[in-house]
């Protein structure tokens, strides 16, 4: 419901049709690789990074409950309030955690996309235990295995995947990764859902605004969209 005045009719309708569209795209990808017939259509992850509340209701308000962010700092303060307001808002962090901010990305956070070294592994599971709840994680592979890029090496992604699962007793759902840029990502799609499978684990999560329809083709589970659906963002990444 839309209270009269809160949120401009222009965002909300700019809003209403670019979800509808990654929506749709997302559907028709999914008949293509064949999800839809198990009744399993892959979630969307709408990446709010950089954009304000003021910019994230109108998508909320249009239906969309998961999202993504990839700083805990910029999400702190905005995401207590939405998710007052949306109770059922799911929250996945996607971008770098530094150790020191577990804390404060277990209260908020409801999915840690991004767990992509053994000390970040070790201290969630301390976490964890301290407050009495495990949150579900996807492990970060490195899968063009670029040196400036987070993730664990694809090589040891196996490795990796046991120590969180059987030493940790962490609850990990699937694999993630952020392809090289400016090359044909399905080599990379292909090679995530080989790892996935021979790990056993059922969800992974690849595709982004530029690639989102082959990914889903190529097996992702979960599909990390920002800029379809906001638009382009208003300044650039900080580091
Ligand atoms: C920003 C970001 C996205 C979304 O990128 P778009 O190209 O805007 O869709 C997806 N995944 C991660 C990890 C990101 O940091």
């Amino acid at each position: 419901m839309i209270q009269k005045g809160s949120i401009d009719d222009f965002g909300m309708i700019m809003s209403i049709s670019a979800l509808r569209e990654v929506n749709d795209n997302i559907a028709k990808a999914a008949d293509r690789y064949g999800t839809r017939l198990q009744d399993k259509l892959p979630s969307l992850v709408a990446v709010s990074k950089t954009f304000d509340a003021k910019d994230i209701e109108p998508v909320l308000e249009a239906g969309q409950r998961i999202f993504g962010e990839n700083r805990v700092q910029e999400s702190q303060k905005k995401w207590p309030q939405l998710k007052e307001k949306y109770p059922d808002v799911e929250l996945h962090l996607i971008g770098p955690l530094q150790t020191n901010k577990v804390k404060d990305a277990v209260a908020l956070f409801d999915v840690i996309q991004s767990v992509d070294r053994e000390k970040l592994a070790r201290a969630l599971a301390k976490e964890f235990e301290r407050v009495g709840k495990s949150l579900p994680i996807f492990i970060q592979v490195n899968i063009g295995a670029e040196e400036q890029k987070a993730g664990i090496d694809p090589n040891d992604a196996l490795s990796f995947v046991e120590l969180c699962r059987d030493e940790l007793k962490l609850d990990v759902q699937g694999l993630m990764c952020i392809p090289p840029n400016g090359v044909p990502a399905a080599p990379y799609f292909a090679q995530m859902k080989e790892l996935a499978d021979r790990a056993g684990l059922s969800q992974l999560s690849m595709g982004m605004s530029a690639d989102y329809e082959l990914a889903v083709e190529m097996g992702a589970t979960h599909v990390r969209v920002g800029s379809a659906i906001f638009g382009t963002r208003p300044k650039p990444l900080p580091h």
